[in-house]
């Protein structure tokens, strides 16, 4: 697969999240997102900055015991690649990860997503004031879809898991 890529874990920690990564830099840029994304333009998520996590993470699924940080069922709940605005497919990578890191600088990226469930225009704000605070937004464009929540679409891109496959099978 070409491009930055872009990975969302569903994570039923003490509090269900949906962790947003971002391909920059050899790092996965991350946000816990409570609520999870919509495809309603309408809605603005909240989505938490947290620390960078390795690319190679982006690929796991399974129990964290309990007692260590996160403890919970993970699964990949959405993955493919992602197109800073401004780029194209065939722009060269390193233009891809300037016009992304900008962005996230500026605390306004806009983006294109290529995955299983998630398509088309995204934009992630940060809010002024709110240290470590962003909210996470579909553009209305032809994959948004103000009638639909993608959350329903609870399995696994990888494995066809959900998190309570995940948890029977650790029990
Ligand atoms: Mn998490």
């Amino acid at each position: 697969m070409k491009g930055l890529r872009f990975v969302i874990q569903k994570h039923a920690a003490r509090q269900l999240h949906y962790d947003f990564r971002l391909e920059l830099e050899g790092a996965l840029r991350s946000w816990a997102v409570p609520k999870g994304p919509s495809l309603d333009p309408r809605h603005k998520r909240l989505a938490i900055e947290v620390e960078d996590h390795s690319l190679s993470y982006g690929d796991f699924e399974g129990l964290i015991a309990e007692g260590e940080y996160g403890a919970g069922e993970v699964i990949v709940w959405d993955a493919g690649t992602y197109l800073p605005d401004g780029a194209e497919e065939g722009t060269r990578r390193r233009e891809q990860e300037r016009l992304a890191a900008a962005g996230l600088a500026a605390g306004r990226i806009t983006f294109r997503l290529f995955g299983h469930k998630l398509q088309g225009g995204w934009t992630l704000l940060r809010l002024p004031n709110r240290p470590g605070q962003w909210l996470l937004m579909k553009q209305a464009d032809s994959y948004a879809d103000a009638r639909r929540n993608i959350l329903l679409e609870d399995r696994s891109v990888l494995t066809g898991r959900t998190v309570e496959n995940v948890r029977k099978r650790a029990e």
